[in-house]
């Protein structure tokens, strides 16, 4: 059995886990990564990446179907667009494979040593490694856990055959006649107006009284408009209770009585749980929120020297999130004075149009007893919208009514999720609406109707 020791032993390479080990190295922290699967994670391998690829490509997809029927004012017409998906998924896995690629060199650069096996805890400060070569043994003076999460599965739907979790979702042979999606949250609309675009007749079968339940009404109406164009049906108040006996259908409960919905592939999404078994956490015994590993603000567990970061750790199950922890926790281990202190953590739903979220929403800041002042800019009053056909949506800015300091920022349209930058530095800058009026925005770009909805705030709008 082989033993090395070193500084910090980091738990997972994904994107909590990689940057952790990144940072570590280059403040030149004796450092070593275990991974299982590959360097990336959830993020790079089967979540964020890939499927951005995808939805991209069901983006440029749908438009050629557009011009073909005739279906667009630009005065653009093509033949019937046809789709070898083969070669979708094979461009998907070389984006994937490039960036994988891409942090193993940097951890490489940093000097990070990377040991490829499943880790476990023999006790706060060992790990045992199964690699292919045989047992290693890590002993290290602090530990970093960042196993991230994996899929809920529901017990009357198991994944396997033509159930599905999201990482099958992004590497399926051809696209399927008909997609049942269960759960309408995050990847179930993400991956479900990806496979509409690309031909799939889908149904989201959500059990809410309404889809993403995470952002308020008026964020998704302009998406539920654009699910409906789609095709794409929607159930709320729906429960799914498993397939029919041919297995060809999703039988769901609904106010109104059992429902079969036709599926040749049934897509669960349902949430993703914090990846707290096989690796020994009841060796270390430590203190537990909920499902996921208690931290506080410097990211420290209940034990000494163990510390967690990501997913495993709790909401919002962001990779943003899990990188931030890890750059943070690298550098507490180097002895440097950080902690917690993030005013916001923004949240992009990549649906069409996109969501953004980042700081309070109105209901929440009223509900944390705030007197605020509330506008919004539409998409249809900015130029560069305009000339994009991305009229739908909006920008909404929530600030203080006393002091006009920004406490949260929404927006709804086309291309939203490059403003989610000018939204955060906003709030973390503690800007207020003066701030952000005051502050020159390029024109003609859909950013200025940030400029705008603040300008509204402060009651004298210029556009609308
Ligand atoms: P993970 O990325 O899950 O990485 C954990 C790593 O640890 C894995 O590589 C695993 O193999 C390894 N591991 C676990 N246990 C052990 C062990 N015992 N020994 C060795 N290795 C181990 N987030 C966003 O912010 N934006 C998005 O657009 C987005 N899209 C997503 C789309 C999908 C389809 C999915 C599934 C997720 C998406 N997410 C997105 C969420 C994002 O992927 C996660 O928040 C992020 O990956 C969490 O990072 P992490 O480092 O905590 O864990
Ligand atoms: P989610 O929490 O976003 O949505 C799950 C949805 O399923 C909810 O709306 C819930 O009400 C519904 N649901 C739960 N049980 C159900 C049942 N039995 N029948 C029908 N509906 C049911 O979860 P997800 O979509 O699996 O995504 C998991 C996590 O991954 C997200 O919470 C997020 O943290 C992360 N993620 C982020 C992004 C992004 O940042 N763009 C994209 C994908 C995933």
């Amino acid at each position: 059995m082989k033993e090395i020791a070193c500084k910090l032993l980091v738990i997972g390479a994904g994107p909590g886990g990689y940057v952790c080990a990144i940072r570590a190295g280059q403040l030149g922290i004796d450092t070593v990564v275990v991974e299982a699967v590959k360097p990336g994670g959830t993020c790079l391998n089967v979540g964020c990446i890939p499927s951005k690829a995808l939805i991209h490509a069901a983006e440029e997809f749908e438009k050629a179907s557009h011009w073909a029927a005739g279906d667009t004012p630009l005065g653009i017409s093509v033949a019937k667009p046809a789709i070898d998906f083969g070669k979708t998924i094979a461009w998907k896995d070389g984006v994937v494979g490039r960036l994988t690629s891409g942090v193993s060199g940097l951890l490489k650069k940093a000097g990070v040593k990377v040991v490829d096996g499943w880790a476990r805890f023999r006790d706060g400060k060992t790990v045992e490694v199964e690699t292919e070569t045989g047992t290693q043994v890590i002993r290290a003076e602090a530990i970093v856990i960042a196993t991230g999460s994996s899929p809920v599965e529901l017990p009357f739907l198991p994944f396997g055959g033509q159930v599905i979790s999201s990482t099958e979702a992004l590497a399926l042979a051809e696209v399927p006649a008909t997609l049942a999606v269960v759960g309408g949250g995050y990847i179930g609309l993400e991956l479900g107006t990806a496979y509409a675009k690309l031909g799939a007749k889908v149904t989201v079968v959500e059990a809410e009284d309404r889809i993403l339940p995470l952002y308020d009404p008026e964020l998704t109406r302009p998406v539920l408009k654009s699910l409906a164009a789609l095709g794409v049906e929607v159930m709320t108040g729906a429960k799914a209770k498993g397939l029919s006996k041919k297995g060809d259908a999703l039988l769901v409960e609904t106010g109104a009585g059992e429902k079969r919905i036709q599926a040749a592939k049934v897509l669960v999404t349902v949430g993703r749980k914090p990846l707290t078994e096989g690796w020994g956490l009841e060796e270390i015994d430590l203190d537990m929120s909920g499902r996921f590993i208690r931290i506080d603000d410097h990211c420290r567990t209940s034990m000494r020297g163990v510390y967690a970061i990501g997913d495993v750790t709790g909401e919002p199950m962001l990779a943003h999130r899990a990188m931030a922890q890890g750059e943070m926790v690298a550098e507490i281990i180097a002895g440097k004075s950080r902690a917690w202190d993030k005013r916001c953590i923004p949240a992009i739903c990549f649906t069409d149009p996109e969501i953004v979220s980042a700081g309070l929403s109105p209901e929440e800041a009223r509900t944390a007893g705030r007197d605020v002042k509330v506008a919004n800019f539409p998409f249809s009053a900015n130029g560069r919208a305009m000339s994009r056909l991305a009229e739908a949506g909006f920008v909404r800015i929530v600030a203080r009514a006393d002091n006009h300091l920004v406490l949260g920022v929404q927006a709804v349209g086309q291309g939203v999720s490059e403003l989610a930058a000018a939204f955060g530095l906003a709030i973390e800058m503690g800007a207020t609406l003066e701030d952000v009026a005051g502050t020159i925005h390029a024109h003609p770009t859909q950013g200025e109707a940030f400029q705008e909805a603040a300008l509204r705030a402060l009651g004298h709008a210029l556009h609308i």
